[in-house]
């Protein structure tokens, strides 16, 4: 059996800034108020024999909403996002960068472009890595940008399109719901960009 949640009547929605690097029109900052719709197939299950209690899927919906509310959404590991290079002393307290520690790097190797050095390979930053910086620093092209922490919330996606969304909108309500204890077979989710168009993914 399937349960569906409209988005825009159950009030499950947020309202985000973000940047689409180097799309001719979505690449400049610019915001949304996005909408969230979801669909739960599984079997009924328990005392009420519900698929999932409505509340635990709009619990689930609305937590993740509200940490994306009024923030701007950094897909952290976007390959033309080039993040600044995290301090020294943040590096020393995190194992992955040991290997790529750029100040040895600059004494023991020769000349190669200085200024490839001050940024990150994002390819498989994780949230963690941002952890007790007061900025977000990052570069697209020929544009900088410097937003204050608490300005942004950090995404492990390549994108912060409404299919990267979806998907992790979908993924997450889908662990939620095991962890009650669900008979769930799958958790679709469409996040819209406002009335009219969205992206559906569908977490089996
Ligand atoms: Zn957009």
């Amino acid at each position: 059996m399937k349960i569906m949640i409209n988005g825009i009547n159950a009030g499950l929605r947020f309202s985000s800034a973000h940047i689409i690097p180097v799309h001719t029109s979505c690449g400049f900052i610019h915001g949304h108020s996005y909408f969230v719709d979801v669909e739960i197939e599984g079997d009924r299950f328990g005392d009420y024999e519900f698929v999932a209690d409505f509340k635990d899927v709009k619990n689930s919906v609305r937590t993740i909403c509200k940490k994306l509310d009024h923030r701007v959404l950094i897909p952290i590991n976007n390959k033309n996002m080039k993040f600044k290079e995290l301090t020294a002393f943040e590096k020393s307290e995190n194992d992955e960068f040991d290997s790529s520690d750029n100040s040895k790097k600059s004494e023991t190797e020769n000349s190669s472009n200085d200024s490839s050095n001050d940024f990150l390979d994002n390819s498989d930053l994780s949230v963690l890595d941002f952890y007790n910086k007061d900025y977000v620093e990052f570069t697209i092209k020929n544009k900088d940008y410097k937003f204050p922490m608490e300005d942004c919330i950090l995404l492990p996606l390549k994108h912060s399109s409404a299919e990267d969304l979806s998907q992790y909108f979908a993924n997450i309500i889908f662990e939620d719901l095991k962890e009650k204890e669900y008979k769930i077979d799958s958790v679709a989710v469409c996040v819209n960009e406002g009335i009219g168009q969205g992206a559906f993914f569908k977490k089996e």
